[in-house]
């Protein structure tokens, strides 16, 4: 018993240290430029030379229609992007003018929040053909990653992006993973701000920095989401700069050469190849069994834990299974101490995709990490899952 709990609290620390190997750092920010004009500079420069200087880099979300506005005419911001494409920043593009043809109001534009309705394909692939357009003409670009406008993606947006082959797709409330033939989403995870003052700055350093290192590290990568005009040098003395720059410090001090700060197309390439080791891996991590995140998470009362079980196999034989035989699979909940907590699954199964609930509500739990872990055959996984009671 002693022993299957050394071995128990060893694997837990491997598995730990494993999740803590690397992150990837996204940096994402929507709606350059905006309709505000109050906040001046309207200038990309300030903020970019912030993450710069601290190995960054950043996607800039361009409304493509905001390029040929009054505004922007003289040229400068155009200016501004094409030379920070060249030093390794990524245009992404965000939907073509954030004006709904449907109802009028401005924010959406591929999917009417208003009248709640779908914009068909063809009206779908017209608006991306009048950004593309916008992007080649002012900046000869053709983007790759794509932001829906309001965040709302359909199935039909996911079809119309695959369409005009974007690869990447930055949507929430989707995982990240294929989500569309060729098409790979990489969801934003949180943003801490928008409208910022002075008087939270201290706490939403704090939070961000424990939301990284919890759910950052579970998911391999962390997208932190900002908007302009907010990081404009002229909004609140640059105080959204300064924030960036400080948790940038301050993730740079903790993780030291662990951290990689990509773009959001270099990060989509990253986790579809399997590039960390310089290998292709796609044809073993499929035949390997998968343990999700948790969703929600972090959660309150219940969260799901989808999981897949691959055909029966050992280390040895990992391409020569098959798919009609059966693993013993086990996931059970464990405190930092390694006490069980429960069971949520322990049964053969064939290979397929299954979920589990945990209802933390059923247990007497305190607020906490706690570790999910998957025994499938001889492979064995685990993440961390965050309770807030
Ligand atoms: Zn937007
Ligand atoms: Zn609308």
């Amino acid at each position: 018993m002693v022993l299957q709990k050394l071995t128990f609290l060893l694997i837990l620390i491997n598995s730990l240290l494993i999740a803590e190997d690397s992150l990837v750092f996204i940096i994402r920010v929507d709606d350059i430029q905006s309709r505000n004009t109050t906040t001046l500079p309207r200038s990309i420069n300030d903020f970019q030379n912030a993450v710069e200087a601290r190995g960054g880099k950043v996607t800039w979300a361009v409304i493509p229609h905001r390029l040929i506005e009054t505004q922007n005419y003289n040229g400068i911001l155009s200016g501004d992007l094409r030379r920070s494409v060249a030093r390794g920043h990524e245009i992404c593009m965000h939907g073509y003018n954030h004006i709904c043809t449907r109802c009028g109001a401005s924010g959406h534009e591929m999917f009417c929040s208003a009248t709640n309705t779908h914009f068909t394909l063809a009206e779908q692939l017209a608006i991306l053909d009048s950004g593309l357009k916008v992007l080649r003409d002012t900046l000869g670009v053709v983007p790759k990653s794509f932001v829906p406008p309001a965040h709302v993606a359909d199935t039909t947006t996911w079809a119309a992006l695959a369409a005009r082959n974007f690869p990447w797709l930055s949507s929430t409330g989707v995982r990240k993973e294929f989500i569309y033939s060729g098409l790979y989403n990489l969801p934003p995870h949180n943003e801490y701000t928008w409208q910022m003052t002075q008087s939270v700055y201290t706490s939403k350093l704090n939070q961000a920095l424990s939301d990284i290192k919890t759910n950052g590290l579970s998911d391999g990568y962390f997208c932190l989401l900002l908007h302009d005009p907010f990081m404009r040098a002229g909004y609140e003395n640059g105080l959204v700069i300064t924030w960036t720059a400080a948790l940038m410090d301050s993730l740079n001090a903790y993780f030291g050469g662990r951290i990689k700060y990509m773009t959001l197309s270099e990060a989509g390439e990253y986790f579809r190849d399997g590039s960390a080791t310089g290998v292709n891996e796609t044809e073993e991590i499929a035949n390997l069994p998968v343990l999700e995140q948790n969703y929600p998470n972090p959660f309150n009362s219940s969260t799901v834990i989808r999981y897949t079980v691959s055909g029966n196999r050992n280390s040895s034989a990992l391409l020569r299974t098959s798919r009609k035989s059966e693993t013993r699979i086990t996931i059970k909940v464990y405190d930092l101490l390694g006490r069980e907590v429960a069971t949520l699954a322990d049964e053969e199964k064939t290979a397929g995709n299954y979920q589990a609930e945990f209802s933390a509500d059923r247990y007497d739990l305190s607020s906490g990490i706690y570790i999910c872990r998957m025994q499938a055959g001889d492979f064995l996984t685990a993440r961390k899952m965050l309770y807030i009671h």
